[in-house]
């Protein structure tokens, strides 16, 4: 007789939950443990945190499914730290429930926020990670005059944009000569940050932050590398995220950057996978390894995951990768990625905006501002991999659809 199966899921974000779920659906007979240390009572949306949540008044939580979903499914939560795997006798130990021993883990354990060490544990300096980050930050710019932000990525800007239709004096400072450098065309930092000063917001580009002084706990000024000297009233960092690999490092997993996993997203010890922010996984886009910090993401691979948990059939990691942040009245939406060498071709209608990026004839990313249908469509582009040429794109999507159906 073959002993019980038990899958252990650590994390309850989007991805370990999702998980969790499709596993029961895919016809796993085993016992699931989902395991996150978060004290939310369920697992829930993040990306609402630095948008719409952060202008609420009514912050209630966020579930990204009912408690009835988990006991139907008969997953059992706990809400405690994974500290320690063992790989060898496939044991994980948690700090309140102890040792618990596992057919398959998944190390489901997102990122966290980049910190500067100067800044931990000021009074006037906050990032957004949890619901608690949200509620805390919303409750202190209540009542401040002004807000500064460190850092023009994604969730800056969002938040920035909030703060700005709060009534707030709003300033981003940023150290690249454009925003969101990393991730977008210099189309697309162009609108955004057009969009930014209409919206009253000071932006500093090329403003490194260079000296941090501080008083009785308390944040006073930023000294930029200009000489120039900025005054904080609240401080808001997003300067990026690094994975929570510390677990699977300490166990002897192989790390870079992210818990490296293969194409099937197995890990390099035996019956442990890892998905969403924390892993780094071979892109069949790109050719190189790369690590996604999006809901898509993980819940694609956590589906993936379960599959072959559910099945023991492994497969290859192969969705098209798609993003989207709202930027105040801007919703930018990325399908693919964007690896900077590209063919680009743009088409505008109205305020409506798409940013083609070819390679060879074949669509590898599309960015488009306020575009939904158009960003749809180029999800299915890229998924198809069908040749197109400059003019089916300029022709508009009615032509880009005949092409994808011939
Ligand atoms: C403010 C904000 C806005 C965002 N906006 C967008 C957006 O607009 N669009 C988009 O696509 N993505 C957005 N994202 C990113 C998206 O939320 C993440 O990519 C997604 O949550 C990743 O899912 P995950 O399951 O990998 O990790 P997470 O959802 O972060 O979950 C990881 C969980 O693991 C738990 N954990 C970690 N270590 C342990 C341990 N040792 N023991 C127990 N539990 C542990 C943590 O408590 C956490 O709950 C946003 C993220 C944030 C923070």
């Amino acid at each position: 007789m073959s002993s019980p199966q038990r899958t252990i899921i650590v994390g309850a974000g989007h991805g370990g939950s999702q998980c969790a779920i499709s596993l029961r659906s895919e016809g796993y007979e085993g016992q699931i443990v989902l395991v996150d240390e978060d004290e939310a009572s369920l697992p829930y949306h993040k990306p609402p945190l630095s948008k719409k949540y952060l202008l609420s008044e009514d912050q209630k939580e966020m579930p990204l499914r009912p408690a009835s979903a988990y006991e139907k499914a008969s997953v059992e939560r706990l809400q405690d730290t994974a500290i320690n795997i063992d790989t060898a006798t496939k044991t994980l130990t948690l700090s309140k429930t102890g040792e618990m021993t596992y057919t398959s883990l998944v190390l489901a354990t997102g990122a966290s926020n980049r910190v500067i060490p100067a800044l931990t544990n000021i009074d006037n300096v906050h990032s957004i990670r949890t619901l608690q980050d949200t509620t805390s930050l919303r409750e202190l710019a209540l009542s401040a005059n002004s807000v500064t932000i460190l850092g023009g990525g994604f969730i800056g800007l969002e938040v920035a944009a909030c703060f700005a239709g709060m009534g707030k004096k709003v300033r981003v400072l940023e150290a690249s000569k454009r925003v969101l450098s990393r991730v977008v065309a210099p189309e697309v930092s162009d609108i955004v940050q057009r969009k930014l000063h209409e919206l009253g917001i000071t932006l500093e580009l090329g403003a490194m932050a260079v000296e941090f002084n501080e008083s009785a706990n308390r944040l006073d000024s930023i000294q930029l590398d200009n000489g120039s000297i900025v005054d904080i009233e609240l401080l808001v960092v997003g300067i990026g995220a690094i994975p929570n690999e510390s677990l699977a490092l300490s166990a002897g997993i192989h790390c870079d950057d992210g818990i490296v996993v293969d194409q099937s997203l197995k890990t390099s010890a035996a019956d442990v996978f890892s998905l969403g922010d924390c892993c780094r996984f071979p892109h069949w886009q790109t050719q190189t390894t790369v690590r996604l910090e999006s809901v898509q993401n993980a819940v694609d691979q956590s589906k993936q995951i379960a599959q072959q948990i559910a099945t023991g059939v492994a497969s290859d990691y192969k969705a098209v990768p798609w993003f989207w942040s709202d930027i105040g009245p801007l919703k930018l939406q990325i399908a693919g990625i964007y690896a900077g060498e590209s063919q680009t071709v743009l088409r505008r209608e109205d305020d409506k905006f798409a940013l083609y990026h070819l390679q060879d004839q074949h669509v590898v990313c599309v960015e488009t501002i306020n575009n939904a249908k158009e960003h749809m469509l180029a999800r299915k582009l890229i998924a198809a991999g069908v040749s197109i040429t400059e003019d089916d794109i300029l022709a508009g999507p009615e032509r880009l659809k005949s092409v994808l159906e011939a």
